[in-house]
């Protein structure tokens, strides 16, 4: 099931040329409606196919206003239900909404190390821009690769 954009609370990012919800769609399915042609509604985004939603929730967990929502399953969160997540710095909280007013929330931690302080590149080799047509992994010294090159499969 899709997401969908709460209109009075999406800030189109402020009017960045990518907003968060764009960068973060592995699908390329949020889009900001700009001029307000494609919506009627200026400056907001929306799923721009909402069929090909994968329900990630990737979108709903960025957006910084909590502006996006999603139309879980019907097994899962019946009609009237929501399951409506907001991300902090080093956690999420989840809030769950039953059909019958019952509310309840999760805070679950999502992180071990100050945001921003990882250095996905700390300890590995420099690039060798020489080695970008040769077999094996960045982590690979050439020296390790065995067999003959030439042998090699190209397509
Ligand atoms: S991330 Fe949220 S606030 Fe930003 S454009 Fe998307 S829906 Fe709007
Ligand atoms: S739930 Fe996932 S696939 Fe669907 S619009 Fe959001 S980020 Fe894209």
């Amino acid at each position: 099931m899709p997401t969908f954009v709460r209109t009075e609370k999406c800030d189109g990012c402020k009017g960045q040329d990518k907003t968060a919800c764009m960068y973060i769609c592995p699908h390329d399915l949020m889009k900001l409606d700009k001029d307000g042609s494609e919506t009627g509604h200026a400056m907001k985004a929306f799923n721009q196919e909402p069929e090909q939603c994968w329900e990630c929730y990737s979108c709903i967990k960025i957006c910084p206003q909590n502006a996006i929502e999603c139309r879980a399953y019907a097994d899962i969160v019946p009609l009237g239900g929501s399951v409506q997540p907001l991300r902090g710095s080093d956690s999420i909280m989840w809030t769950i909404k039953f059909r019958n007013g019952t509310m309840k929330r999760f805070k679950f931690p999502i992180r071990t190390t100050p945001e921003g302080s990882i250095e996905p590149y700390a300890d590995k080799p420099a690039v060798n821009m020489d080695d970008l047509d040769s077999p094996g992994l960045f982590t690979l010294k050439q020296s390790d690769l065995k067999g003959d090159k030439s042998q090699l499969i190209c397509l």
